[in-house]
């Protein structure tokens, strides 16, 4: 007997509702939060991100400037840069566009931004307090699969959650979320061995290890919430390609609840670094309306 197929997480109706409440708590500041997004070369992914970032912060009422520069810039400048925008108290958030060109070290480059402005979360002082259960600033991506969870109304707490990956950009700390967020997390990789005897004990299974449809029915709990954070281009045999996941589509026969690719956690990345930026602009405010708000635990 077949289960009905999983219920689609979509990704748009969380994003938005994210972004209505960036746009309700950025009204009620003294200015307009304002996001430095700081970009160098022209390596076209970035370069439409960043133009992406810019778009829907004007489109919920966030003030942002695209500071670019050009490939050849030397370190120092980049760090020099960074300095200033951190130190200027009209930024309240500061957003490096990664990869940076080969001749550039990211990492002092993200201990350079102020933690109170670092709105993507990656520096070590926010991974710390993330890791410790404090206060700080979220990555963008896993705080947004956490508001997606929330939005659908799937609590983690109590549940059995293994994660697939991990990065510093999403595995470790989205296990790190939902560990604040009272889940049991084991974190898996990619020397992890029987992976599927592991992802069959998760009651919700994070995926984010970059491989096509790495996830298959049989390495699936009936009933679990997947979340599928792969984006993979695959070619489609006519010369085009296609985005997929790391979670193969029949997943959603064993699935009680699946996020699609594209239109799951896509969109929420840029929803919650903007929301990452109000909140930072709320602190600077010393201003904090609603307290911390369940998007940044
Ligand atoms: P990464 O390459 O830095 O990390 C991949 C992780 O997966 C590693 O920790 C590795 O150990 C693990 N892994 C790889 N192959 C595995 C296997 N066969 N079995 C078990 N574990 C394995 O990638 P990342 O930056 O964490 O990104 C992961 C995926 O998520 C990519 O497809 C990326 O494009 C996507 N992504 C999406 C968003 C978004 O939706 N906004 C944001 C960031 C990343």
């Amino acid at each position: 007997t077949e289960r009905p197929a999983a219920q689609v997480l979509s990704g748009p109706p969380a994003a938005a509702a994210l972004l209505d409440e960036a746009s309700r708590r950025a009204a009620r500041l003294p200015r307009p939060p304002h996001l430095a997004l700081v970009r160098v070369g022209e390596d076209p992914a970035s370069v439409s991100y960043v133009r992406g970032k810019a778009k829907k912060a004007a489109e919920v009422g966030l003030s942002s400037h695209v500071h670019a520069l050009p490939e050849a810039t030397p370190q120092a400048e980049l760090l020099a840069l960074v300095a200033a925008l951190s130190a200027d108290p009209a930024v309240d958030g500061i957003l490096v566009q990664l990869p940076l060109p080969a001749h550039l070290d990211p990492e002092p480059v993200l201990r350079a931004v102020d933690p109170a402005k670092d709105v993507d979360g990656l520096h070590p002082a926010n991974t710390g307090a993330l890791w410790n259960g404090h206060e700080g600033l979220r990555p963008c991506t896993p705080a947004g699969i956490m508001a997606l969870l929330a939005h659908h109304g799937v609590s983690v707490r109590g549940q059995r959650a293994v994660v697939v990956g991990r990065s510093a950009l999403v595995g470790r700390p989205v296990a790190g979320l939902l560990l604040n967020a009272d889940a049991t997390v084991t974190l898996a990789h990619r020397a992890t061995p029987d992976l599927g005897a592991v992802t069959r004990e998760a009651d919700v299974l994070i995926v984010a290890a970059g491989q096509a449809h790495l996830i298959t029915p049989d390495m699936v709990r009936p009933g679990a919430t997947v979340v599928d954070v792969g984006i993979n281009r695959v070619p489609t045999g006519d010369g085009r390609e296609r985005l997929t996941g790391d979670v193969h589509p029949d997943v959603a026969q064993v699935a009680g609840a699946l996020t699609p690719v594209p239109g799951g956690v896509g969109p929420m990345t840029v929803a919650q670094l903007l929301m990452n930026t109000v909140i930072a602009a709320e602190r600077q405010h010393a201003l904090m309306p609603e307290g911390p708000g369940e998007h940044v635990r």
